[in-house]
This record gives structure tokens, sequence and C-alpha cells, in this order.
């Protein structure tokens, strides 16, 4: 394609985004096409002679189109949102216009220092703690693909800094001295490192010995909740690491509780395990739930091996909004947490992928993650005035994501995405008043920020659990079946002999969602339920 055929099927992509958005609200939310459909109508191998882009083009609307669920439907209830907008939309464009894997400063500087700024500008949004600011030039932000990749990312930190715990506890014990040469990043600067939890030391080397990692890196465990997202579980499998999901309670409203916390660690480091890392949730993926991080952090004081990652994949976008805050636990986070990370891809205005990760001593990922053969050295670099996120990622080659994040903030402002988030809050408050005013209903836990979790709850006579799962799960299934709508279900743990708890989220926040959409939804489950009491 040469310059001028892009431009045309360039305006005329824009032409179909445009008519797509027009329409969206007309549109079934759910792809409701068979498995194989799209196999079935594409070759089996790529064409020999190129094609002309006007036929591929049309494919996409006649083809692709149809097995797309619209998340950016009004009517998108499942999950959490992944909201776009044209701002993000046309940030990619800009961003793939320049398509560069950016992973030192010197690749492309614009796209290391973009990224330091939209971070810190976001970590104020947010209300984080300066330690966690770049300026700080001890903590610091990035941005990655998923929350998993950050938890999978912290993770390898954590385990770093747990082994050198660890031998610094050796040496402290038989009286010798760990020093020798810096490596990472500060091997190349000053001679100057930042510590454990981020405070600027002078430079010590901290040489594992492989014994003593094979020996402690097996007996290593994190620790999460029932409510933590797979993304814990799934960061230890990788490791080869036990996780233990520590229980919760419907009483609590499923929040991890410190006192858990404690008999836990206490119990496996009775048992020679040892405590490497703990995921607190803010805005947990069943429930919405909201860790006791401040409590929790106290009892780790007690147990210093432990990196604590709070994962506010979510929720934490709300923390733009200061009356929030508290209930949020930003205090907590910012006392206690290592690591800090949202989605700006969910509820946060920034089309998928952006993952912010901030972390209060950058020297935590540096140290676990800087391999810098010859060829990736450069003069910025070694000067150590510069990042080169390759040393905070597991990848070499990173997204210039920061495009869309400044092209975002900067059109929205600060106020424009409080706007936005309030606006998911209040369609949430709507909902549940409805919920409330139906009697047939109940709400498992209190509504959390704009996720209600339901189930359907007959009055007409005693219902056992059994009996309740299977309407709710029927229910679902209908509500699945349909077009016009898209919920997710769940099942909460099970508690006191009965079995898990059946139930339907609600999930707002997406920004074309309006008070009708809500109704309308809420009207059809109604419907829905009683006809399948029936
Ligand atoms: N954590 C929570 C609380 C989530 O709700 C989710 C996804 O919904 C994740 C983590 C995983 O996010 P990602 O897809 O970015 O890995």
């Amino acid at each position: 394609m040469d310059i001028e055929a892009f431009r045309k099927a360039g305006y005329q992509a824009v032409d179909a985004i445009c008519d797509y958005y027009t329409k969206i609200r007309e549109m079934p939310v759910n792809s409701t096409v068979e498995p194989g459909y799209l196999v079935k109508q594409l070759p089996d191998q790529a064409p020999e002679k190129g094609e002309d882009f006007s036929v591929i083009a049309s494919d996409f609307q006649t083809k692709v189109l149809p097995g797309i669920t619209h998340w950016q439907h009004p009517s998108f209830f499942a999950y959490f949102p992944s909201i776009t907008n044209f701002e993000s939309i046309l940030a990619d464009m800009y961003a793939t216009s320049v398509s560069n894997p950016g992973f030192n400063w010197s690749c492309s500087p614009a796209c290391t220092e973009l990224e330091m700024v939209v971070m810190d500008w976001a970590a104020k949004l947010f209300g984080l703690d300066e330690k966690f600011h770049g300026q700080s030039g001890v903590g610091g932000g990035i941005i990655l693909g998923s929350a998993s990749e950050a938890c999978l990312t912290v993770a390898v930190a954590a385990r770093e800094r747990c082994l050198r715990i660890l031998v610094e506890n050796q040496a402290t014990n038989s009286g010798s001295k760990i020093n020798g040469t810096v490596t990472g990043d500060s091997a190349r600067g000053s001679g100057i490192m930042t510590g454990i939890d981020g405070a600027r030391v002078k430079a010590t080397q901290v040489v594992i010995p492989e014994d003593l990692r094979a020996s402690s890196t097996s007996r290593m465990v994190m620790y999460g909740s029932t409510q933590t997202h797979s993304i814990g579980k799934k960061a230890a499998i990788i490791l080869g690491m036990e996780f233990r999901a520590l229980p919760t309670y419907r009483k609590d409203d499923y929040a991890l509780r410190a006192d858990v916390v404690r008999e836990a660690l206490t119990e496996d480091s009775k048992k020679g395990l040892i405590p490497f890392m703990l995921i607190a949730t803010v805005g947990s993926t069943n429930t919405g739930t909201i860790d006791h991080i401040g409590d929790i952090g106290q009892v780790l004081k007690d147990f210093p091996t432990v990196f604590l990652h709070v994962d506010a994949a979510w929720a934490g976008v709300c923390m733009a909004l200061p009356e929030l805050r508290a209930k949020l636990q930003l205090d907590a986070i910012n006392t206690y947490a290592h690591s800090f990370s949202t989605n700006f891809h969910k509820w946060g205005l920034v089309a998928f992928d952006a993952t912010a990760l901030w972390v209060r001593g950058r020297e935590l990922l540096t140290s676990a993650l800087d391999v810098t053969p010859a060829y990736l050295r450069t003069a910025q670099g070694d000067s150590g005035a510069v990042i080169d996120y390759r040393n905070w990622q597991l990848a070499l080659g990173r997204r210039f994501r920061s495009l869309k994040v400044w092209f975002v903030l900067r059109s929205y402002g600060v106020e424009g995405y409080q706007r936005h988030l309030r606006g998911g809050l209040e369609m949430a408050e709507y909902l549940e008043k409805m919920i409330q005013g139906s009697p047939d209903f109940e709400l498992l836990v209190p509504k959390s920020l704009a996720l209600l979790v339901f189930r359907y709850h007959p009055q007409d006579r005693e219902y056992t659990q059994t009996e309740l799962n299977e309407i709710n799960k029927k229910l679902h299934a209908a509500l699945a079946a349909r077009g016009d709508i898209i919920l997710t279900q769940t099942v909460l743990p099970a508690e006191n002999g009965e079995e898990g708890t059946f139930c339907i989220r609600f999930s707002l926040g997406n920004a074309r969602t309006e008070k009708r959409d809500v109704e309308q939804g809420w009207d059809l489950v109604v419907r829905l339920a009683h006809e399948v009491a029936r």
C-alpha cells in the first residue's frame, strides 16, 4: 500500500469506525455465532498474491464484526468494562505509525520520557505517595500489558528481594560482611542503589549463592485469598512456587483479614516454608471486595521477607476521586505496599492494553531484571542518567502505550476523568435501588463502587442453597442465550458445610451506558427470573 492508497483507506476506516459507534446501540451486544464460524469462512493458508485492500476491509465488516462481542455497547454489563474512546484509537494509530520497540531510552527517547511523565501524572491523580513517583528518583511507574504481567513481574522482584534478605540474615548471623561488585542499573550509575524498600543506600552487592537459591525458592510461598484473581496462582505456577489462597468469609464481605494472614504465615514459617509475597486486592473480581490492607501491613512488619503487592486492576482508577480514597485504603497502600497496579484499560478510559504498575523502589525491579549483554548497552544507560524500561519488565521490546494515556488524560483533564468515574458510580446507585426494591432478589454483598452481585431468591417458600443455585444458573443461562444483554456469573466460597453460592454480577461503568440501559437491563433480569421460576 502506498501513501495515497493509505490516505484513502485511512479515511474510509475512520468513516467505518464512526458508523460503528453511531449504530452500536442498535446492535446485539453479544456475538451469537457458533464455534468455528470464522475458520469455516477463511482459506487455510495465506493468499499467494496480495489482495486489494478494499476487499480486506470489507471482510472485516462482513466476516469479523459478526464474531465481535461489543464491549463498548451500553448494555455490556459483564466482567469489568474495557473502555476505549476516540483519543485512544487515534493514539494507537500514531503509535503504530512510528512502530518501535522502545526498550532502551535511546531506542526512542520520547517513548521512555512520555511514559515517565504520564506515570507521574497518574500517580499524582491517584494520590500515590511520592515514593512511587519516578520524579523521586527512587520509585516509579511503568505501563505493561496486563495485571497478570504486572503480578508476574513483581513476583520475580519479590523472589530476588526475599533471597537477598535471606543472604543478609545469614551473613548477620555468621558475622560476615556482604559486598562486592554492583550489578544491574546501579553498576553503571553513581555507585548508589536503592535499598530493599526503596531507600537510597550505598551500593553493596548481595551475591546469592546458587545452593541457597535452589534450597530456598522451592520453599517460597505466595499468599492471596480465595478472592485473589487467578493472576496470583498463575505467577506462582510460572515461578514453580506454591500459591496459598487464604480463606475469606461472607461476614467480612470476603475481605482478607489480618489475623488470617498472621496465622498462615506463622504456621508456614514454623514448617520451614518461606513466605515471600502477598497479594492484597482492592476491588476483587467476584464481588469488588477490598482487603484490610492497613491491618495486613501491620502483620507483615513481623514477616520482613514478604513483599506486598496490591492488585487494584479494576478499582484502582477510582483513587482519582478523593472522596473514595479512604475506602480504597490509599493511606495503607502508601504506607505498606511495595507495588501497586491498576488497569487504565478497564474503567480508566484508556483502550486495552495499558496496565499501570508502580513500585516504591525501582531497584526492586532492576536488581532482578537487568540483564545487559554488550549489544544492549548504550552510553546513556551506562551513565545512569536515563531509564531503560527493559530493566523493569520481563520482555525486551515494548509498545508505545504512554501515548494513549497522555491523549486521554489531556483530552479529559482531571475533571473529565472524575466525571466519567462518578457517572459509573451513579448508575450503580440507581441499579442498587432497583435491586433493593425487588423483593425476590438479594444482594449477596453490599454494592462495591460500580459492581452489584445478586441472586434471585423467591420469597414464596423456603429454598435450599442447592435449589437457589439451580434457579440462578437457569436465570443466567436464559440471559446468556440472548443477544441484547451480557452479564457474567460467579460462585462465592462455600461456608458452613453448604455449597458455594452461584450469583450474577452486574458491572457498570461503561462510558455509553445510560439510566435507560440500566433500567432495561434490570427489567429483563426480573422478567426472565419470573419465567424461570414458572
Ligand atoms: N485483578 C483483578 C481484580 C481483575 O478483575 C482482573 C481482570 O478482570 C485481573 C486482575 C486480570 O487482569 P489482566 O487481564 O489485565 O491480567
